[in-house]
């Protein structure tokens, strides 16, 4: 079946009790994991060092074999599946991406259509159009990986593991590598692909920043490889399941909830009634009504809605309540 722009649709992927205890240890590395990605989203899958990210991940495509439990890659395991046929169907972009040096970007990313046996017209369709997609020049097809910067060969990476249009993708800290405002550049980029591709993503990263960013839903896990929450960003900020979570994410959670939230979203009555200060209009981003009023150096400031009329007043204070709410 093929999605709105041409690739195929999404699957859905299950963690059903998935378990790995590698041999000689005595605790899981992954522990009775139990969760559903919906075709189409991405599920970041994040945590302290050691948590059990990467074994969650790897044992999707059964790069490393699931223990107990099952993993369900569109309803079907992956348990009785052929491991190189799995991997074909299920992309995989890890965080030093290894092109192969000594071939072009064009053949870098046609290494698995290429495998499949697609025609020369097709292959060199694909590579172009998926150079348009992650924003690299036409020309950059026929210059070889060293001749790329870092983020350029990470974009190279993601069009190489599109390539086959895999219905999954396995994404592990594919922008670790890359200096932090490369990287913001890179995550919206991906996020903009991704709006137009639609692929099921399971994507690894250590930063919960990143998490909160990237992630439809985040899937929070604990040493020992327990699920400690899997919830959508703001549900994660605003009511952490325990608190592991609450730490986790950590001491600017106060700052990140203000910036999940906006002015239309406090009721009426907790809107005062002083007058003067700035205006806010009543879209505004709490977090950035908070730094107006903080560069105004002024306490409170006016909201006004969509039509201009004032309807109350906000104060630092009940931005500082609602930030620890
Ligand atoms: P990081 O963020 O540091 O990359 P992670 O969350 O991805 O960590 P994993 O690499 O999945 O964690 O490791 C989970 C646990 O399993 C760790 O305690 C690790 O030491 C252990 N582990 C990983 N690979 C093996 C292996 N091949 N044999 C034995 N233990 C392993």
């Amino acid at each position: 079946s093929e999605g709105p722009s041409g690739y195929r649709q999404a699957v859905e992927l299950e963690f059903a009790e998935a378990t790995k205890r590698y041999p000689g240890t005595d605790s899981a590395a992954v522990d009775g994991l139990s969760l559903t990605v919906p075709a189409g989203e991405i599920c970041v899958l994040v945590g302290p060092s050691g948590c059990g990210k990467t074994t969650a991940m790897r044992m999707v495509n059964r790069m490393i074999d699931i223990s107990d439990g099952d993993i369900l890659v569109g309803g079907k395991s992956v348990k009785h599946r052929n491991a190189d046929e799995l991997r074909r169907e299920i992309g995989y972009v890890i965080q030093q991406i290894g092109l192969f040096p000594h071939r072009t970007i064009a053949d870098n990313i046609a290494t698995v259509p290429r495998l499949l046996g697609w025609s020369k017209a097709k292959i060199n369709d694909r590579v172009h159009e998926l150079l348009e997609l992650i924003g690299l020049p036409s020309e950059m097809a026929t210059r070889y990986p060293t001749q790329l910067s870092g983020g350029q060969r990470q974009r190279v990476g993601v069009a190489r593991a599109l390539a086959a249009d895999p219905p999954l993708m396995l994404m592990d800290e594919p922008f670790g590598a890359i200096d932090p405002i490369n990287r913001e550049r890179l995550q919206s980029e991906f996020l903009r692909l991704q709006a137009e591709i639609r692929k099921t993503i399971v994507f690894v990263t250590h930063d919960i920043d990143e998490a909160i960013r990237m992630g439809d839903k985040i899937a929070i896990l604990q040493v020992g490889g327990k699920l400690a929450q899997y919830a959508s960003p703001s549900e994660i900020l605003l009511h952490p399941a325990n608190a592991f979570v609450e730490d986790f994410v950590g001491a600017d959670r106060a700052l990140k909830r203000l910036a999940l939230l906006r002015v239309s979203d406090i009721p009426r009555d907790q809107l005062g009634t002083a007058n003067g200060g700035p205006e806010i209009a009543h879209d505004t981003i709490l977090r950035d009504a908070l730094s107006d009023l903080l560069q105004h150096g002024e306490l409170h400031g006016r909201v006004v809605d969509e039509h201009g009329t004032a309807i109350g007043s906000l104060t630092v204070e009940t931005l500082a309540r609602l930030a620890k709410a």
